[in-house]
């Protein structure tokens, strides 16, 4: 789960926190439907645990990750950089007359 990058088509391997970025996603409780467990095994775990992910340098500059309820961890491309990052853009008709 942490041993390589999340993207699954990078899959980087993981070697230092400091590059790319790190995603702690809390679950909920409960189990997933879907996911199977023995009904007799001991309720040990706190309700809520937490799955670490990682992204790479070059993945955590486009991607980032959310917890889908449905899905699990969904890859999600970031939103653009706010407008001021780019070149102004819009509003160019002027009316010369
Ligand atoms: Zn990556």
């Amino acid at each position: 789960m942490l041993s390589h990058c999340a993207n699954s088509e990078c899959a980087r391997p993981f070697l230092r926190l400091r590059q790319g970025k790190l995603f702690l996603v809390e679950k909920e409780c409960g189990v997933p439907s879907g996911e199977s467990t023995p009904p007799c095994l001991p309720q040990k775990q706190p309700p809520r645990r937490v799955e670490r992910y990682w992204l790479c340098d070059e993945c955590a500059k486009v991607w980032t990750l959310v917890h889908d309820r449905h899905q699990g961890i969904v890859l999600v491309p970031l939103p653009p950089p706010p407008a001021s990052a780019r070149p102004a853009m819009g509003h160019v008709c002027r009316e010369t007359a």
